[in-house]
């Protein structure tokens, strides 16, 4: 016996998805993003199904990390936020994870540990998110610092974050791209190598192809998401990894006039039928559904009315 509310995750999904990324972005290499849990959908198992595809993983931080690593994850594991603290160096390095560099602090715990093999690197660099990374005009310098450190690993990674790739028409990611482009070259330039390089999330990866670099960070899409509020062809092609499935509990007929849920915030125009699903907020329904969402009872399109309950919707 158990309550019948269950997401169910597609792992051929998950997979088939991935595998649109690489096709799209055939020149690069595919870190799927597996933080927060994967997006609610199973870190472990989601690492696990596809482990045999993918090359590293990123998550947030390094919690996150040892859990998959102490269920036989071997990929390298890229922390996208870096460290928090110091001691997290060390870890970082015995467990092959890869350390974003977003600041000065992080900058100085790396170079002031002592080692005992090398770590991989990913430079983040501001072009214009103003969340995380350093300003463009110092990264020569920041490049320079770790590149001469036996505690930084060769093929440094210059990295960026869009804000607004998943709004089509916004010229910021135009700036951002034209701003990632020129630190770029000044450090070819500089150092006289080509720099390994990471910009696109989903969006960039779908819609930006300009953006596709050394690596790309999908993790909405590889969900099977799209990330854009208007149908985009190559966001089409994208299978829903998730199916989230419960039982009708209850049916009953309602008046016209009268009201379903808490807050009446729904009353019928007509004689209705009212089916109530044992699955609410308190399992990741969105509170805030509004009604006329749709809900597929027996493949058969229903909206939504009432308020979403804890544990129930109508
Ligand atoms: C979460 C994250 C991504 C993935 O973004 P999606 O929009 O889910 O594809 C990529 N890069 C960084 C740095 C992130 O934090």
């Amino acid at each position: 016996m158990a309550r019948p509310t269950e997401a169910i995750i597609d792992r051929q999904a998950l997979r088939d998805n991935l595998a649109l990324v690489q096709t799209l972005a055939a020149d690069g290499k595919t870190m799927p993003m597996v933080k927060a849990n994967a997006y609610g959908h199973g870190a472990i198992e989601v690492s696990k199904a596809l482990s045999d595809v993918a090359p590293a993983f990123g998550v947030a931080c390094i919690e996150e990390a040892l859990v998959l690593r102490d269920v036989g994850i071997k990929q390298p594991i890229l922390l996208l936020e870096g460290t928090f603290s110091a001691d997290e160096v060390s870890i970082a390095a015995e467990n092959n994870f890869w350390l974003m560099v977003e600041n000065d602090k992080q900058k100085n715990a790396l170079l002031r540990s002592s080692l005992k093999q090398p770590i991989n690197i990913w430079l983040g660099v501001d072009t214009g998110m103003h969340r995380l990374g350093f300003n463009s005009n110092s990264i020569n310098k920041h490049y320079r610092d770790l590149s001469s450190s036996n505690n930084v690993a060769n093929n440094i990674v210059l990295a960026s974050h869009f804000s607004c790739a998943d709004n089509i028409g916004n010229p910021h990611t135009r700036r951002q791209i034209d701003y990632f482009q020129q630190c770029l070259s000044t450090l070819d330039n500089s150092f006289g190598r080509k720099t390994d390089w990471s910009l696109a999330n989903s969006a960039a990866v779908l819609a930006w192809p300009e953006t596709h670099g050394s690596w790309q960070r999908p993790g909405y899409m590889i969900y099977g998401n799209s990330p854009f509020n208007e149908p985009q062809h190559q966001a089409a092609k994208l299978t829903p990894a998730m199916t989230f499935q419960s039982a009708v509990i209850s049916i009953r007929e309602i008046d016209a006039g009268e009201s379903v849920g808490y807050t009446a915030n729904w009353t019928a125009k007509r004689r209705s039928t009212i089916a109530t699903i044992t699955a609410g907020y308190g399992d990741g329904y969105p509170r805030q559904a509004p009604n006329g969402t749709p809900v597929l009872i027996n493949g058969h399109r229903c909206p939504l009315v009432g308020r979403v309950s804890m544990d129930m919707i109508t």
